[in-house]
């Protein structure tokens, strides 16, 4: 009894700062209840730097409110920092959730979207629940935030259901402290919230929007609908006649389509699912993740022509939820929009752009502020893998290796456009654009840099750009530095921005690396387009050490899209006194002399040292195709075709030199070798990525012992290729190297932003 007098009487005050993504997310609601269930008194806020708060009691208590703090956060809570320091105790009683005081620096970084939370999908399908079939049915943990806030603070006046006033029900739940929606900005009910649309013709007369949409969708009809970010197209994922017409209507060959399943029990009847795959489909940020199909599945061949993956992800609004309850299959769901174009995220766009694509519409008048397509990842060695970042994970900031001294803007490359803001110790990546040269995709370049500054509040004193100078981020840049002279510019080496992207993205930024760049197309110092390089340095400045030797592109960009050039072009230097009369040859013969003669005139024919060009002419080469629909197709394809567990290796040396060369010449003739022995071509695919992989290894190799440097990171476009990453991490560990690889940002042009503001910020 005394000892317990004794601790009673002991009463300390401690005041509290916690720092992250910590408003519009229960976090007041959730202190509020561990204080009073520890019996603490005192106070919790908003303020534009998060969470302020003071607790009194007992010190046993608040030493268990403090690990609880960190333990026990809502869901889409994501602590930065917490400080605490003492402070007298005021013998308060009582816990109190104070307003926010006025002004300040906005230093609060905001969530991003989340798919429905299992309590919101309850009710979703509770017959008893006011909210039952309700489609924007959400919570403080729960529903969209980036796509919808127009402003800071985070309040529902400055987010596109600011056109909705809550009715009594509701506003009880928002001013209730014990709710789950206490101070959810974008709460509502069928009394007072958004309402679903459905438009076809004929018209559909009485029925329910989703049961309307279902049965066009189980009639092999192709829907528009409404996603968070924009607007999908969706097919029955089952039918080869729906997937055939969405594919001729929206003028896509043979990209696949992602496919969205109801549950992972229903994906796993078409995929093949892990533990670290569905950890990734079932996250909140609910992303398309890319995996091995089942060989015999109710899939439509059309669905992913010639590609052994599929891209599948899970229901993430209650739409999407009751949709597919409604239809009971897999459905087609992919980007709304036709090639090269952005996805349409308002009605009027939808209904006009879509209107030849789509037989009818379902949507709905929630607006969307920020056009933000799904991402997409794949599992790597039990890691995610990003490959492109977009709703679920942005705005959320980026943890980095350094600090930003003053404020930076990075613009980024030219497709997969990303830009990159930066200040103190936060990085912000924006969601994927795409690619700049569609003047839509440029509109929202230009819209979301001056939407990020002003939501973070950032004022780029330095702008990082790339060295191309007809990139139009980079003429952005200059833009930018020519109007206001006081801005300091900071041009990057694409490569160099790629293997800075991959350290920033591994938290590493002590020392020196062997950085391996393999890329499609990237700006050189010296005139000719890199792409398969090999540098040495760190943040600050690397040097080239490496490379794969240059071989011309007859025609420049018709060398990208028709790779029996890049063949032609690789096979004159393979075999200089006379390229054999292979398939490839043949099926071009009437053009093959004239090509030939333009990668010898070096006329509209620039060198390239792009791994990139190399995949493509192996392809061509071994007959697995000789022009593509889509960036990258022709790699993807020979990844594809490569047998598993196939041993055998090519004999190519690298040559040494000022700057190792890698001989793809001599890899081509050796490709060539054995295609005309009768060798088949799996076998030559795997051989090629196991040489590649090779050469990758050995070149580190001789660059430690010319250096020193024990650490290889990895970077660039081409390292989506699996089969090489794992031939390459599995060589330069056996090697004994430390590897580093991409996870949270994507290898490909989307981290060139993140790459050029770190170096910037170091230089
Ligand atoms: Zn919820
Ligand atoms: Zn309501
Ligand atoms: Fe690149």
């Amino acid at each position: 009894m005394t000892g317990q007098t004794q601790i009673m009487s002991r009463r300390i005050r401690t005041r509290l700062r916690v720092e992250g993504i910590v408003q519009g997310v229960g976090f007041r609601p959730f202190l509020y209840g561990l204080a009073t269930g520890l019996d603490l008194a005192g106070l919790v806020g908003n303020d534009v730097a998060g969470v302020f708060a003071e607790v009194e009691g007992d010190p046993a208590a608040i030493e268990c409110f403090l690990q609880a703090l960190r333990t026990q956060a809502p869901p889409l809570a994501r602590i930065e920092r917490i400080t605490a320091s003492p402070m007298p105790a005021q013998g308060a009683t009582g816990f109190r959730i104070v307003a926010s005081p006025p002004g300040g620096e906005r230093r609060t970084p905001i969530s991003a979207d989340a798919a429905t939370c299992d309590d919101c999908l309850a009710e979703l399908f509770d017959p008893a629940d006011r909210r039952y079939g309700y489609p924007f049915v959400n919570c403080v943990n729960c529903g969209p935030r980036f796509t919808i806030i127009k402003d800071l603070p985070y309040d529902r006046e400055f987010t596109t259901m600011a056109a909705f006033t809550m009715c009594q029900s509701c506003a009880a739940e928002y001013h209730d402290p014990a709710d789950r929606r206490f101070h959810a900005q974008p709460t509502c009910c069928p009394a007072c919230g958004p309402s679903l649309w459905f438009t076809a013709s004929p018209s559909t007369g009485t029925v329910s929007p989703v049961l309307a949409a279902a049965e066009l969708l189980l009639g092999g009809g192709i829907l528009a609908v409404k996603g968070l970010g924009g607007y999908h197209l969706a097919g029955d994922a089952t039918s080869e006649a729906a997937a055939a017409r969405l594919r001729a209507r929206k003028h896509r060959e043979a990209k696949p389509f992602a496919v969205m399943a109801a549950s992972v029990a229903e994906a796993d009847k078409f995929l093949e699912i892990d533990q670290a795959a569905e950890s990734l489909l079932t996250s909140r940020a609910r992303p398309i993740v890319l995996l091995p199909a089942r060989s015999r599945s109710a899939i439509a061949p059309a669905v992913a022509p010639g590609n052994s993956r599929l891209g599948v992800m899970l229901p993430y609004t209650p739409l999407h939820h009751l949709l597919l309850r409604a239809v009971a299959r897999p459905i087609i769901l992919t980007s709304g929009n036709l090639p090269d174009e952005p996805i349409a995220y308002t009605d009027d766009e939808a209904l006009d752009r879509l209107a030849g694509i789509a037989d009818a519409f379902l949507g709905h008048d929630r607006a969307i502020h920020v056009r933000t397509d799904d991402s997409v990842l794949r599992p790597f060695r039990g890691r995610p893998v990003m490959i492109r970042r977009a709703r679920g994970y942005a705005p959320e900031p980026l943890q980095v290796p350094v600090t930003f001294g003053r404020p930076v803007l990075a613009c980024g490359a030219e497709l997969k456009s990303t830009f990159c803001l930066a200040k103190a110790d936060r990085a912000i990546l924006s969601h994927h654009l795409g690619d700049l040269e569609n003047v839509a995709t440029l509109a929202s370049f230009t819209a979301g840099i001056e939407h990020f500054t002003k939501l973070f509040d950032i004022s780029p004193q330095v702008i990082a750009h790339d060295l191309h100078p007809e990139y139009l981020s980079t003429k952005y840049a200059l833009g930018l530095a020519e109007r206001d002279p006081a801005l300091r510019l900071a041009g990057v080496q694409h490569h160099h921005a790629h293997i800075a992207s991959c350290l920033a993205d591994n938290g590493f930024a002590a020392g020196d690396v062997i950085g391996v760049a393999f890329d499609g197309t990237g700006y050189g110092p010296d005139g000719t387009i890199w792409g398969g390089e090999f540098l040495t340095g760190g943040l600050a400045a690397m040097e080239r050490a490496g490379h794969l030797e240059p071989v011309p592109m007859p025609g420049g960009a018709a060398a990208i899209r028709h790779p029996w050039r890049m063949a032609a072009a690789y096979l004159d230097a393979a075999f200089p006194c006379g390229v054999p009369d292979l398939a490839v040859r043949r099926r071009h013969a009437d053009r093959w002399d004239a090509v030939t003669a333009l990668a010898r005139r070096a006329v509209n024919a620039p060198l390239t040292s792009s791994a990139g060009r190399l995949f493509d002419a192996v392809a061509a080469i071994v007959g697995v195709r000789d022009s593509v629909s889509y960036e990258g197709q022709a790699a993807i394809e020979l990844e594809q075709l490569a047998a598993a567990g196939c041993h055998g290796r090519y004999q190519v040396q690298v040559r040494d030199g000022d700057l190792l060369v890698l001989p793809g010449a001599d890899l081509v003739r050796a490709v060539v070798e054995d295609l005309t022995a009768g060798t088949d071509r799996e076998v030559i695919a795997a051989r090629f990525h196991l040489t590649l992989a090779d050469l990758i290894t050995a070149t580190c190799v001789t660059l430690r012992e010319a250096t020193g440097l024990g650490t290889v990171a990895m970077s660039g476009g081409v390292f989506q290729n699996q089969l090489l990453l794992e031939l390459a991490v599995t060589g330069l560990e056996a090697a004994a190297f430390t590897v580093l690889t991409h996870s949270r940002v994507p290898c490909n042009d989307g981290g060139i932003s993140l790459g050029q503001a770190v170096i910037a910020a170091v230089t």
